[in-house]
């Protein structure tokens, strides 16, 4: 039978009964509820479902599925690709449910399939509590976590997903699915990294920690030191203890007060640290990038949900970013990284970034889906930019960076850090094994691939 219309008694069908609310184009707030993060992506869904509860999670696919519709999943609306919108489909809008509840006593927080790293990060910033996060507070925790989460605190507390105790999963029939260690085991070793091929996840538990102190070194250096500045931080950060994270990242100089009005606007070369733990440690940490007499310095201590935000782009600009991780730095890998910052369009929010593993994150659990944790390097060009007219020119600069430090690269991919890049790639984000794991669990929980705007996991057959 062909699919029914989506006519204006069937979305009146929709709405009775639905907590949320239902746009579809023409709306007042339709335009609102299609605008994602990157303003590239410009997509217009026949519906958007904007679900407040798990109910409406389930009638929204039901609707889908009875007028034939595409079903895209939005929580912080943050994929490059824009996959959280469907051009003509359905959108599950889930930024409605963000509520986050701590449970001090337990070390855990239950955070809304749609909320944002901000949600979190303010929720338990008060007791003294975090996990590791994105690096920016407008991120989808869900769309973060359930992709691997590479944050500022990985190398003391590892990837978010290590760190994720139970989800509730709404699967493509309806059926409300809680996934733990003990409940569906295999889809839940399937929500640490596999993204959101299983099903809409309305909530996470996530592992929290104690962060009593927390410091933030950024130092800033005329780009003409990049090349020192870069091995020098690579010599730190390969003995740095676990509590060390950040990263070294070729910017435009913000116009800040601290920041010399030569580098304002211009190519600068930054090294930020964060430190769990007191100044005076992060200072021992940072000894030898503090000798190569830094440009501009703060060192102070921060709240976490403060940095969180420290490196929050405004919303409505362009966005191209990919990622290339590299089995070590030798110093032509150095030399070719910072080479990259040459041809960096400046000024814009374009950031060219090295962010180092190790840690917790190379530790991790033996039984995960992501084979990238090893890789100790991570090369991550993010290009942000205003006009259309740059376009070419900074899509191209991204590429150009992959294709410099591909001699060193390890093969790894993670797939939050790209758009789309074809299937291999997607493999690759699991390697050949994980891959064939996670095509399993598709299969039982989502065999006709009603989620499928994601990287997606293609249901094994049978
Ligand atoms: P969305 O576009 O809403 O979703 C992304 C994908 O996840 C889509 O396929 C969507 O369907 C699915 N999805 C989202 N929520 C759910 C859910 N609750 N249930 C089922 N499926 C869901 N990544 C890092 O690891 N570390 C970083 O430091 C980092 N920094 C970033 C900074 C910026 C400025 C941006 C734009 C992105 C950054 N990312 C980072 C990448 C980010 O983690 C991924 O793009 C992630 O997928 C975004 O999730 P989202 O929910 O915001 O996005």
């Amino acid at each position: 039978t062909p699919p029914a219309p989506v006519t204006d008694a069937a979305l009146t069908g929709l709405r009775s009964g639905f907590t949320g609310e239902v746009h579809v184009p023409g709306d007042p707030g339709y335009d609102e509820a299609r605008t994602v993060f990157n303003s590239m992506i410009d997509r217009r869904p026949a519906v958007v479902a904007g679900c407040a509860d798990e109910p409406d999670v389930a009638r929204a696919l039901r609707f889908a599925r009875d007028h034939e519709l595409e079903v895209a999943v939005r929580g912080g609306g943050h994929s490059v690709a824009g996959m959280a919108l469907s051009e003509g489909g359905l959108v599950i809008d889930l930024r409605r449910m963000h509520g986050v509840a701590v449970d001090r006593d337990a070390m855990s927080a239950r955070v809304g399939g749609g909320a944002v790293m901000s949600d979190l990060d303010r929720a338990t910033q008060p007791f003294a509590l975090a996990t590791t996060g994105g690096r920016v507070s407008t991120t989808g925790v869900g769309g973060f976590t359930l992709g691997g989460g590479s944050g500022w605190m990985e190398r003391a507390w590892g990837l978010a997903s290590d760190n994720l105790l139970a989800a509730e999963v709404v699967t493509a029939d309806g059926a409300t699915v809680r996934a733990s260690a003990e409940e569906n085991p295999e889809l839940f070793w399937a929500l640490h990294g596999g993204g959101g091929n299983f099903g809409v996840v309305t909530s996470l538990t996530l592992r929290l920690h104690d962060l009593p102190a927390l410091t933030m070194a950024l130092l800033l250096f005329r780009p003409e030191k990049g090349p020192e500045v870069v091995r020098t931080y690579r010599d730190v950060m390969e003995s740095a203890p676990d509590a060390a994270g950040g990263g070294c990242i070729y910017l435009t100089g913000p116009p800040e007060e601290w920041v010399p009005e030569a580098l304002v606007g211009r190519l600068a070369c930054a090294v930020l640290l964060t430190y769990a733990g007191p100044e005076a440690e992060a200072r021992d940490v940072a000894a030898p990038l503090l000798a190569l007499g830094p440009d501009a310095q703060v060192i102070d201590a921060v709240a976490y949900a403060d940095l969180q935000c420290m490196l929050d782009d405004p919303p409505g600009m362009r966005n191209y970013w990919s990622a290339e991780y590299l089995r070590g730095l030798p110093d032509e890998a150095a030399s070719a990284f910072c080479a990259g910052a040459e041809t960096m369009p400046v000024p814009t929010g374009t950031q060219h970034v090295l962010f180092p593993m190790g840690g917790a994150v190379a530790r991790g659990p033996a039984d995960h889906p992501l084979p990238w944790r090893s890789s100790p390097w991570a090369v991550h060009p993010f290009g942000v930019w205003e006009s259309a007219a740059d376009d070419e020119r900074a899509m191209r600069w991204v590429r150009e960076v992959r294709a410099a430090v591909m001699p060193w690269a390890s093969g790894d991919v993670y797939l939050n850090f790209i758009g789309r890049e074809g299937q291999e790639r997607v493999v690759a984000g699991y390697g050949e094994q994980a891959y064939e794991r996670l095509s399993r669990v598709k299969a039982r929980y989502d065999p006709g691939n009603v989620f499928h705007l994601n990287h997606n996991v293609k249901p094994a057959v049978a």
